[in-house]
């Protein structure tokens, strides 16, 4: 079974946890003055790496609480876990935030 560690909780089952798609993705600050285009990539247009991804992970069988995670798209292993409103860090790092 895959563990996946909360930042508030500690690792728990695979089975606890949702995907929230891709993290980091930013609200245009004007939408009225957004063009229809780039409306149209905040709201439709992911990457889709094959490697290191930067996703949104919620624990709803859990604490609920929202947070970050990067994870490899070929093994399914996630590298690290943060928490939501800290910048992403480096793929290589093993820094895990409690
Ligand atoms: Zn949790």
């Amino acid at each position: 079974m895959l563990l996946i560690r909360c930042p508030y909780c500690g690792e728990r089952p695979e089975v606890e946890f949702h995907c929230g798609g891709e993290a980091h993705i930013a609200r245009p600050e004007t939408p009225t003055e957004t063009s229809d285009a780039d409306w149209a990539g905040f709201l439709y247009y992911r990457t889709n790496p094959r490697g290191v991804h930067a996703e949104r992970w919620v624990h709803n069988h859990g604490c609920g609480r929202w947070f970050n995670a990067l994870r490899d798209t070929v093994s399914d292993r996630f590298v690290t876990t943060y928490e939501m409103g800290t910048p992403r860090p480096e793929a290589g790092s093993d820094v895990t935030r409690a």
